[in-house]
């Protein structure tokens, strides 16, 4: 059967470019190779068994014109989707050898070969073709993206700021908030001596996006190290409208604020007024018992609790109530407080709404699926017990 392929082969080809031949001269404008869909078909049966052989062949078959560097380009892009990766560059490189290519259908080849070396992990090889690309003009559009994606991997930020300001920006993919997380990145290495550098870059954050609650949190910190306890209020506070899912990671900062400028009171007050609007926050309810605990005892605090509890049920809030309590109880009570303690130290604190991954610590960079700003904290309710219970996570 594949010796027959392979006599076919060449009959095939040919006809197959006559046809395309014909076509082209009834039609007056460029075809692709015109090859019958059984031809591909019968190709690809060949290539499954012996690839290698199939390509010297195909190679040395199909002159290299504009009538079939589609079909180059179409059997490369096959090879690469399955993996192999070797085979598309074999290709890709036999073909921009030729000379008889235009400057348009060279340089797609030219990003192909790229894109096989991005697959095949190639980086340096890859950054240095697309870099070259840079230069051509209209400037290919997977250029920047993909020197964006290299950059990223490096952890190069200045640069990959660089090439997401030149990558094309669609609804689907923006690049504004990535601009922005690039720049938290940036502002995260400046040391601690050269603070104004690092407020200058979180400002360019916000200019990118303005919703950046990680450019907040660094601002709300470095505000706090300079011992600029208002201002760094008042930054970490507009979380609230940026995305409020994340104020849990600025109640501590909040709450270190507000003590520094003898301030409690009115911290209670704000956290009060915040559960009101956002009943959701488990964080901001804990914080707040604690803080009744501290100014007016346990037993406010409880009574806080109890209820609150009735209406927002979470394990760290019964948790927290427990703790509370005296042990008066000398077996139940010491029981529960093991299996709630247990409960909050199994559960994951952290989860990527995107791909699901979860854990215990914070990534602005999702190690799972590499978006920006996916993972959000989570607020863990009663409703959860039933995965928390799960023997093995
Ligand atoms: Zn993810």
């Amino acid at each position: 059967m594949l010796e027959w392929l392979f006599f076919l082969l060449p009959v095939a080809a040919l006809s197959g470019w006559l046809m395309a031949r014909r076509h082209y001269k009834q039609r007056y404008k460029p075809q692709n190779s015109g090859f019958s869909p059984e031809y591909f078909k019968g190709l690809n049966y060949l290539l499954n068994e012996q690839p290698d052989k199939a390509i010297d062949v195909f190679i040395g078959l199909l002159e290299v014109n504009s009538e079939t560097v589609e079909t180059h380009l179409a059997l490369a892009n096959l090879f690469r989707r399955r993996g192999e990766t070797d085979r598309a560059i074999r290709i890709h490189q036999n073909l921009i050898a030729r000379p008889t290519l235009s400057s348009q259908q060279r340089t797609q080849a030219l990003v192909e070969l790229g894109l096989d070396y991005m697959n095949a992990g190639v980086l340096d090889r890859a950054e240095h073709l697309f870099l070259e690309l840079l230069h051509q003009s209209p400037v290919p559009s997977e250029a920047p993206k993909q020197l964006m994606r290299i950059y990223q991997q490096e952890k190069k930020w200045a640069q990959a700021i660089d090439m997401a300001k030149q990558v094309t920006a669609d609804k689907k993919h923006p690049t504004h908030a990535l601009i922005a997380q690039f720049y938290c990145e940036l502002a995260e290495q400046i040391p601690e001596k050269e603070q104004q550098q690092a407020f200058s870059l979180l400002r360019s954050a916000y200019h990118h996006d303005p919703s950046c609650v990680r450019a907040s949190l660094l601002e709300g910190k470095l505000l706090i190290k300079s011992g600029q306890y208002r201002k760094a209020i008042k930054i970490l506070q507009q979380i609230e409208q940026q995305n409020h899912f994340y104020l849990s990671e600025a109640l501590p900062l909040l709450q270190r604020c507000y003590e520094n400028n003898g301030q409690l009171k009115q911290f209670r007050d704000w956290l009060q007024a915040l559960l009101t609007r956002h009943p959701h926050l488990t964080s901001a309810r804990l914080l707040l018992t604690k803080l009744i605990q501290k100014q007016e005892g346990n037993q406010a605090a409880q009574q806080f609790l109890q209820r609150q509890l009735y209406q927002h049920p979470s394990v760290e809030g019964l948790h927290q109530l427990i703790m509370l309590g005296e042990d008066n109880h000398q077996v139940l009570i010491p029981l529960i407080k093991e299996v709630t303690t247990a409960l909050i130290h199994k559960g994951d604190r952290y989860t990527c709404k995107n791909c699901g991954f979860s854990g215990r610590t914070m990534h602005w960079h999702c190690p799972g699926c590499s978006q920006w700003a996916s993972i959000r904290p989570i607020e863990i309710h009663l409703s959860a017990l039933e995965k928390l219970l799960e023997p093995s996570r």
